[in-house]
């Protein structure tokens, strides 16, 4: 997959939405900025992710429990946690083109782009110095990129600082030494660096029954963490121990454009592990190595992931790392892994004035459990899934397909059932095997148009197996079997077909590889 690639980015929206997966929010009022449904398809695949999820961190480990607490939350919630004062984004506005933009978001571009410089001398010496290039040299030596290499390290260091402190006048400085221009206009007429708070409010009851503030969760972790002794006591929960949830969260993100990566509504799924003090770092590394494992296992590519340790840790963090994901933007965020200290816990015994600890039989004494979460978009899932697995491809009798080569544990639909022609009880005996298949299997039922033109649909939705009925299944009960992948077709008795699906899209197949 190539990087930065805008036009890669439409195709598979555009795909998207004609194939039933994802269409703009409110499309026939023109749609709503950064809001996305999910059509029949996008919906069984999100179903089948979040599955996937949920019995690998929940089902698996006995020791980690789900629960679906409410968006809506006590407004303290949001003092304790830090987002009333701290969520916010530094934006900055061009004067000139009136576009709005993220001011940290800004630096990072630039930064990128000397990243970039880096890897093209990189190429450059690769191709100039053939096998006897050593790399690892090339980069502690070469001037060029140790000039870029130390201004990088200025940039981050400055951003970082400039983030930690609040310091925006500095952030504007940075910008504009820089000489960075508005990416659209070119114009480098900038307003001050302001913060905007990210979380959207509304009000509880009518304003005559004196209507209070609230706020739509930005994060789903504070449900678990108010939750915390609820859980802990009602399950019985030695430490350490997890509580892990899939719901919504809203931000009001500044700009949000690239499809469905960056949303102001999307979906979370959380796990916070709570583990005892001074053992955090460890299971943090544990939690890292887990989490690439869950992601590698589903075969999108393992040189499609990278981990990215933070530099400028949030206000909780004593430790974090992103897991990026090559999408066709280039490597971005997909899920966050950090090292939560006692941070949220601590805050809302603080606020609500309750005792939020676990009593160590082992050690006789109670404490504030440590916090490891595991972080990841939905949407974001859905997302990695959807580029990596969408290939055009030329077939050997010079037709064209658009194939999404999604993992057949996670397709929406595990088979197509196409009886050859509509007559000759073709169709019956197709619906026959429906019936029976339907009950384990997401099975899709086609008999219009010609089978070359029905195969092409179910490889335009990622169905990994098409079954044709044809005209000896009436005299040996067999059918063809064709593979999405490879185009081989084989003939399997009826009653093998069950075993054989199981074999090959069951999510026990992905499971058992953890
Ligand atoms: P970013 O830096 O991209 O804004 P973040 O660091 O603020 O993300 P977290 O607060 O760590 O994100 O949220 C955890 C996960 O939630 C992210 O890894 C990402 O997958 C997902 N996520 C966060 N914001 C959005 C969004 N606006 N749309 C879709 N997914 C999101």
């Amino acid at each position: 997959m190539a990087q930065n690639d805008d036009n890669l980015l439409k195709k598979i929206a555009g795909h998207a939405k004609e194939y039933g997966f994802i269409f703009p929010s409110s499309e026939i009022y023109d749609g709503l900025g950064a809001a996305y449904d999910y059509g029949q398809n996008g919906s069984e695949l999100k179903n089948n992710i979040k599955e996937y999820w949920w019995k690998a961190m929940v089902q698996m480990n006995e020791n980690i429990v789900g629960i679906d607490a409410s968006i809506f939350m006590h407004p303290t919630t949001w003092k304790a946690s830090g987002h009333v004062d701290a969520f916010n984004d530094p934006l900055i506005d061009n004067k000139d083109s009136k576009k709005r933009y993220r001011a940290d978001v800004l630096i990072e571009d630039y930064v990128a782009k000397l990243e970039a410089k880096i890897n093209k001398e990189v190429a450059k010496g690769e191709k100039r110095f053939g096998d006897s290039f050593d790399k690892e040299q090339f980069l502690a030596t070469n001037p060029n990129v140790l000039r870029n290499k130390t201004k990088i390290d200025e940039i981050n260091n400055r951003l970082g600082k400039g983030l930690e402190e609040g310091d925006l006048g500095d952030i504007k400085a940075l910008i504009e030494e820089l000489g960075i221009a508005d990416p659209v206009s070119g114009s480098k007429n900038w307003t001050d660096v302001r913060q905007f708070n990210l979380m959207f409010s509304t009000e509880l009851g009518s304003v005559a029954d004196g209507a209070s503030k609230i706020y739509l969760r930005p994060e789903t972790a504070q449900g678990i963490f108010v939750n915390f002794l609820n859980v802990q006591k009602t399950g019985r929960m030695k430490i350490p121990f997890g509580i892990a949830q899939i719901g919504k969260a809203f931000r009001n993100e500044i700009i949000a454009r690239q499809f469905i990566f960056r949303m102001r509504e999307f979906e979370q799924m959380e796990m916070q592990f709570f583990v005892k003090p001074g053992e955090e770092m460890q299971w943090y590394e544990t939690w890292k190595e887990k989490r690439i494992a869950w992601h590698k296992a589903l075969g999108l590519g393992e040189v499609n992931y990278r981990f990215h340790d933070h530099i400028n840790l949030a206000h909780y963090a004593n430790a974090a790392a992103d897991i990026q994901f090559n999408f066709p933007m280039g490597f971005k965020e997909l899920e966050g892994i950090h090292s939560r200290t006692d941070f949220d816990l601590k805050a809302h015994e603080e606020y609500s004035g309750k005792k939020l600890q676990f009593f160590d039989p082992a050690e006789n004494k109670s404490y504030v459990p440590y916090v490891v979460e595991t972080s990841i978009g939905l949407d974001r899932m859905f997302l990695a899934v959807l580029s990596s697995s969408y290939t055009e491809e030329t077939l050997e009798d010079g037709s064209e397909r658009t194939v999404m080569k999604i993992p057949a544990a996670l397709a929406p639909y595990k088979v197509a059932i196409l009886p050859l022609l509509r007559k000759d009880g073709l169709p019956e005996k197709a619906r026959e095997i429906l019936s029976d298949l339907q009950f384990d299997f997401n099975c899709q039922y086609d008999e219009k148009d010609a089978i070359g033109k029905r195969y092409r649909r179910q490889d335009a939705i990622g169905t990994p197996y098409c079954i044709t009925v044809d005209h000896q299944t009436l005299e040996d009960n067999t059918v063809t079997i064709r593979d999405r992948d490879d185009l081989g077709q084989i003939r399997v008795r009826i009653d093998e077909l069950h075993d054989q699906l199981t074999k090959t899209t069951s999510l026990n197949n992905l499971l058992r590889k953890l």
